[in-house]
């Protein structure tokens, strides 16, 4: 018999103290498919629609694919786009439905509700009944909740950090999917949390405390019953009750066998929590390692963890090209900085003016003042490009109308949209070779490791203060639980 299964992709990453509100335009910006515009754009993408679409036509379903979106992290998401988004997945689930594959992030958070993942798989498990197999995918930094794992039957997060398997993980979600709907197994979904808010070293799983965890996890699948044994870092600016790392463990019958492998896994991230594996350095500590190094025929990649806009980080704080322009960083390129109005004064000017601009420092000037510049409008660009290296191989991004702006010895990417940097035709589709520059400064906490630390002298990273900096004093958090490590226990 051919199956019926129902898939779609609601991404949001939201940063409940940013003050950009989500709305449909913020999904537009990077993407928002409706029906078959799903699979001509996303088919043959390294993403969890480009997976699901694959598994599909191997195992022959009927697949149903109302809705594909992904948005920036940025503030919360507006009730109107809440309601479209939800509503295009629910207004699907009617007639038959086998089973359902959902590629969501884990972090959402609406102006409706604090755990939209939690609603939408709820409100599908209300509609569809107990039967019926509903699996979902997760960033590695969801903040899984209580509703969610108690709505689905599997919930798998990536095992990478840069997040290169989206297309694995929904091709394992495919093949428990199919087991289930064959009646071959009956997976329930476990989750265990404790008092933390951050733990096992961000996520990132090059190396530090994800290693030692991913392989146990691994060992602990090879178990009879264990399907999925999957570890959340969780996502910090969220002000939330159930925000911080937890364990989800797919399990069939063995409910106490998996409570025990979740907690003990569990164990190791509290023990661990300590661990981080970042050198965190201020924008002049980094551009006087630049400025101090010899010659090289590779580039610094230096990053601003605090304004990625991959954490919500609005992509205009000032200070990392501050103190490159101060320093006089030569033979330089940075990207991107995000700022609709310089962005128009460019244009107005036109390709080679030579203007004054006020760069950055525009949504939160508390974050930053802008940079005071002058400097030549290198050329336009439509801000469009198609990812090619590890990490979206495939997918379109749109920065929307955008320069290469130049300031002394820098090439500045200004752009109308926010995005993190993780790909080399962010640079490539505007003109520039990173391979020919000196240094290359992004905006991006750790993403963009997959596509330019392979072609890097060395990397630095930089927290200049800006919204996502690691510096928990800089927030207050009123909703979550406590007490929570590291806010309240060392
Ligand atoms: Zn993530």
């Amino acid at each position: 018999m051919t199956y019926s299964v129902l898939t779609g992709q609601i991404m949001h990453e939201t940063n409940t103290f940013s003050r950009l509100p989500t709305d449909l335009d913020a999904y537009r910006a990077r993407y928002l498919y409706y029906g078959d515009e799903v699979a001509e754009k996303l088919d043959g993408t390294r993403t969890e629609m480009g997976g699901i679409l694959a598994s599909a036509e191997n195992f022959g379903w009927n697949l149903i694919h109302p809705i594909a979106a992904n948005a920036t992290p940025s503030g919360k998401v507006t009730a109107g786009a809440w309601s479209e988004l939800k509503g295009a997945i629910i207004g699907a689930a009617e007639g038959q439905i086998d089973g359902v594959y959902l590629a969501l992030h884990g972090a959402m958070v609406t102006e409706t509700t604090d755990d939209a993942e939690g609603e939408l798989l709820a409100e599908l498990r209300t509609l569809l009944g107990p039967n019926i197999p509903i699996i979902a995918t997760l960033d590695l930094h969801a903040n899984v909740t209580d509703r969610m794992a108690a709505s689905a039957n599997s919930l798998i997060a990536y095992r990478t950090y840069p997040h290169i398997d989206q297309f694995e993980r929904a091709q394992q979600a495919a093949v428990l999917l199919k087991k289930a709907m064959d009646r071959e197994i009956a997976p329930e979904a476990l989750v265990v949390r404790g008092p933390m808010l951050t733990g096992a070293n961000h996520g990132r799983t090059q190396s530090g405390p994800m290693v030692d965890l991913l392989a146990q996890a691994a060992e602990y699948e090879k178990e009879p019953g264990i399907h999925v044994v999957s570890i959340q870092a969780g996502f910090v600016p969220a002000d939330i009750e159930q925000a911080g790392p937890t364990v989800v463990v797919t399990t069939d019958g063995e409910l106490s066998r998996a409570r025990e492998i979740a907690d003990a896994l569990y164990e190791k991230i509290w023990e661990t929590r300590h661990v981080t594996t970042n050198v965190l350095l201020t924008p002049e500590e980094a551009v006087r390692i630049i400025a101090e190094a010899g010659p090289s025929d590779k580039p610094f990649v230096v990053a601003d963890l605090s304004d990625n806009p991959g954490g919500g980080g609005y992509g205009d704080a000032p200070g990392l090209l501050r103190a490159m322009i101060d320093a006089g960083i030569e033979n330089a390129t940075f990207a991107m900085l995000t700022d609709p109005e310089a962005v128009a004064a460019g244009y107005a000017a036109g390709e080679g003016a030579e203007i004054d601009l006020a760069l950055g420092g525009k949504v939160d000037p508390s974050l930053g003042a802008p940079v005071q510049t002058r400097g030549t409008v290198l050329r336009f660009w439509d801000g469009n490009f198609v990812c090619d290296g590890p990490m979206w191989k495939g997918a379109a991004q749109s920065m929307g109308r955008s320069m290469v702006f130049r300031v002394d010895g820098i090439d500045i990417i200004v752009t109308t949209n926010r995005a993190q940097v993780t790909d080399h035709q962010t640079f490539v589709s505007c003109g520039i070779d990173p391979n020919e520059k000196s240094v290359i400064a992004v905006k991006s906490a750790h993403h963009f490791r997959a596509a330019f630390e392979p072609i890097s002298r060395a990397v630095l990273i930089v927290d200049s203060g800006a919204l996502v900096s690691p510096d928990f004093s800089r927030r207050t958090y009123t909703k979550l639980r406590r007490p929570i490590w590291p806010l309240d226990m060392d």
